[in-house]
């Protein structure tokens, strides 16, 4: 009885498709071709709730070589919470296709399709896909979680960045769940910077390296856009506990390669460091003297680089700063064994 009181939802139309309430379809948007006139589609997965709702979409691989976010597109897609929804999720597990089939975090003309947003229909390749993928889908949206990693050999520690001076999407960011989040204004044309200047709140998930998967990262990702989801008023009853609040960063900044030669780390991410304390040397790989790495600054290890052999200028480490730098070790501990005694998502084997 109480159901047919409820109010039903209308149906959805995207890109000339039209998707009924409680139904789901896979959308290929044509935002470009191979130079062989081959379509390079854009499959956009429409999950349509029954019940009326915002729309959310979440995004990943808009750089080409960052898969974590692809798996945890692939597992939020399985999950049951999805059944029973209120709104409809536009779920993007590769945006920028032209980088995917590379293996490359850019598009064929070497522009990151990340800073090439709103774009526009008559600039470059990539100001045209940005356009499309502007007006086709992010204009239809409410809020999004945008899914990234490390740049190739950068590897993050599961962080949020988020532009706080909005409070829904300050919100959002404490919503996801995980303990570390970057305040931070993103440069022009990235998609999370158009999006919130027309007023849809938009997260960024960083975690883990580019052309890698990371099982943790991508568990803590799937149950982070799960809490946002919950957030928003679009799935039912939680069945884990709510999440800690998290710590915002007060500032960060890296460390970079006094000298070039072979990189030591002595730090993991997520290690709490403190000013003074050694953390990496620079030797050589035909003898010579080492030099230390001696960290300017207090704080936790946010971004690490993981490839040996550097030049003089690189960025070795990525440390953020915080008030209660303890409470955040702690916490991240706490975290981690959560994450890694937790459920796989989706009922899912773990990649080791
Ligand atoms: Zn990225």
């Amino acid at each position: 009885m109480k159901n047919s009181r409820e109010p039903k939802n209308t149906p959805f139309e995207i890109n000339g498709i039209t998707v009924q309430p409680g139904t789901r379809a896979k959308v290929e948007l044509p935002l470009a071709q191979l130079y062989t006139q081959t379509p390079l589609n854009v499959p956009i997965h429409v999950i349509h709730g029954r019940k009326p709702g915002p729309v959310f979409m979440v995004s990943a691989a808009i750089h080409g070589d960052e898969l974590n976010g692809v798996e945890i597109i692939r597992r939020l897609l399985r999950h049951s919470a999805l059944k029973n929804l209120s709104g409809t999720v536009l779920a993007v597990p590769v945006v920028n296709v032209f980088g995917f089939i590379h293996k490359s975090r850019y598009l064929p003309d070497r522009r990151d399709l990340n800073r090439c947003f709103p774009g526009s229909e008559t600039g470059s390749l990539g100001a045209r896909m940005a356009w499309q993928f502007k007006t086709q889908v992010l204009d239809r949206v409410s809020y999004a979680v945008d899914l990234h990693t490390g740049a190739i050999h950068r590897d993050n520690l599961p962080q949020i960045r988020a532009n706080l001076s909005n409070e829904d999407t300050g919100a959002m960011a404490n919503a996801f769940g995980v303990p570390v989040v970057i305040n931070s204004v993103l440069g022009e044309g990235t998609l999370r910077e158009v999006a919130e200047a027309q007023g849809i709140p938009v997260i960024t998930y960083e975690a883990g390296e580019a052309l890698r998967f990371d099982e943790s990262c991508i568990r803590a990702g799937v149950k982070g856009v799960l809490n946002v989801m919950h957030h928003l008023g679009m799935t039912g009853s939680r069945r884990t506990k709510a999440p800690r609040e998290p710590y915002i960063a007060r500032s960060s900044s890296w460390v970079r390669a006094e000298r070039d030669g072979v990189f030591l780390s002595l730090v993991a991410l997520g290690a709490w460091i403190k000013s003074g304390d050694l953390i990496g040397r620079i030797s050589s790989p035909f003898g010579g003297d080492d030099v230390d790495i001696i960290s300017p600054a207090s704080g936790i290890l946010v971004g690490r680089n993981n490839l040996p052999l550097v030049n003089e200028g690189e960025a070795l480490y990525h440390i953020a700063r915080f008030e209660e730098v303890s409470e955040v070790a702690e916490s991240l501990e706490v975290f981690t064994s959560d994450i890694e005694d937790g459920p796989t998502q989706s009922g899912q084997l773990p990649i080791v």
